[in-house]
């Protein structure tokens, strides 16, 4: 397989296992011709979307015991491929104590039309949701959700609803947005009870 699908990013290995996406951010590396930052070095352009058993294996290729995580991400939203992190996450919790987390635009029970954060379950250690935004109006403005207006709702309604089933749930914006915007994304975040983060543009 030429096409990249475990890469590295610090001393986390990250997956990337599919390009499609429900948001369409202004911001997206995926819109860049090299990519950006960490990931400028790469092509996370998928050939075809790997089989469940075509990423256990690239994992499986590095010496897990080095990563201190393993996290879903790449050039596109992980978690339209729910069905496969589950079996993927299965099979890798059956022989490795490695923690593992989703990078997530948190528009899954959107993408599934029904509430998918029990099945993250035992499963998933900690959920990294974008957020970026301090209300539905910006956030639409942004990210232009297929699911429109309906979608921050549903973000903020995941965010509360993994916090049930998984460890750490993080909300998080990146930097570029006014600080009196991150702070009203910040108590969203205490009011629902998750973690907050403040993430770098990558330029
Ligand atoms: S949610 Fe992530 S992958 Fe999807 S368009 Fe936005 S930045 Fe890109």
């Amino acid at each position: 397989m030429s096409m990249t699908v475990a890469y590295e990013v610090g001393n986390a290995l990250y997956l990337n296992i599919t390009n499609r996406c429900t948001n369409n951010c202004s911001f997206c590396v995926r819109y860049k011709p090299q990519g950006a930052g960490v990931l400028s070095e790469m092509n996370l352009w998928l050939e075809r979307e790997p089989s469940v058993d075509e990423v256990i294996k690239d994992i499986q290729k590095r010496a897990i015991s080095k990563y201190k995580e393993l996290v879903f991400c790449g050039y596109g939203e992980p978690m339209v491929r729910t069905d496969d992190i589950i079996e993927i996450c299965r099979n890798l919790k059956e022989k490795y104590s490695i923690p593992i987390r989703i990078n997530t635009n948190g528009q899954a029970n959107l993408i599934y039309g029904r509430d998918i954060a029990p099945r993250l379950e035992g499963l998933i250690d900690s959920v990294s949701i974008s957020l970026n935004a301090k209300n539905k109006e910006n956030y639409q403005s942004v990210c232009q959700s297929i699911f429109g207006d309906a979608a921050f709702d549903a973000v903020l309604d995941f965010a509360a609803r993994c916090k049930k089933y998984v460890p750490k749930v993080t909300l998080s914006v990146v930097d570029f947005i006014p600080g009196e915007d991150i702070q009203i994304c910040r108590e969203i975040a205490q009011n629902i009870g998750v973690e907050f983060r403040v993430r770098q543009f990558a330029k």
